[in-house]
């Protein structure tokens, strides 16, 4: 595969499921919530174990801890009691260490060699924050967008609010960005609806669903993608 077309002005790229697994974040904060469950007399490694389950069943839904311990058995008067404290323990866990997907350091490191690149991700800022401190990227782009800071919920991606601060803190026009990132609905959406290119890569949790809407170009990882757009041969 070759890139089509004029290479980018600045690069920008997704956090989660795109640098790194976001698994081995959630299932941290699945532990730490069968930590917090013990406290209450509850089994620690049972409870971290269905809310695991529950967040494989899809991490993108709501009411994780809820279906966990009705999983586990609790009868809903008591588990309703304990929500609270564990959905703490959840959005409170903060991994030291998150390990990135096989090269996606070097692959970074070459393409910020070329491009200016930012990083561009949803959700709570001092998660999101804690997990590039803890993948030791911290320093590794030239401008950190968090939408959630932006506008609460409503300006996570395919919102355009995230692209189009990136695409102003890397001193470029929307159109000339290409966004690099794991999911259609969010990434690639973004990226089409500010006229920016984009390449999806098939990491993660969401590597399987539908290419809608489709991205400029699909390629395995992060990788790939830098080779695409360093123009390294075919990936
Ligand atoms: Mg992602």
């Amino acid at each position: 595969m070759t890139w089509a077309g004029p290479a980018p002005a600045a690069v920008v790229i997704d956090l989660d499921d795109t640098l790194y697994p976001q698994a081995a974040y959630l299932y941290g904060a699945a532990r730490a919530v069968g930590r917090a469950g013990a406290a209450a007399g509850l089994d620690p490694v049972r409870l971290g174990r269905a809310v695991r389950r529950q967040l494989v069943a899809g991490s993108d839904r709501g009411g994780t801890i809820d279906r966990a311990l009705t999983a586990y058995g609790l009868p809903p008067a008591e588990a309703a009691a304990l929500v609270p404290a564990l959905v703490a323990a959840f959005t409170g866990y903060r991994p030291r260490r998150l390990p990135l997907f096989p090269g996606a350091a070097a692959a970074l490191a070459a393409l910020s060699a070329h491009y200016p690149v930012a990083c561009l991700t949803d959700g709570n800022p001092v998660i999101q924050r804690a997990k590039l401190c803890a993948t030791g990227l911290s320093e590794a782009f030239t401008a950190v967008v968090i939408t959630d800071e932006l506008g609460g919920r409503a300006t996570r991606k395919p919102h355009p609010a995230g692209l189009r601060e990136a695409a102003s803190l890397l001193g470029t026009d929307p159109g000339a960005l290409v966004m690099i990132g794991d999911r259609p609905g969010k990434d690639v959406a973004v990226a089409a609806a500010l006229g920016a290119r984009s390449i999806r890569v098939r990491t993660g949790e969401y590597a399987h669903v539908p290419d809608d809407p489709p991205a400029t170009a699909v390629v395995p990882d992060l990788i790939a993608a830098a080779a695409l757009l360093l123009g390294d041969g075919t990936p």
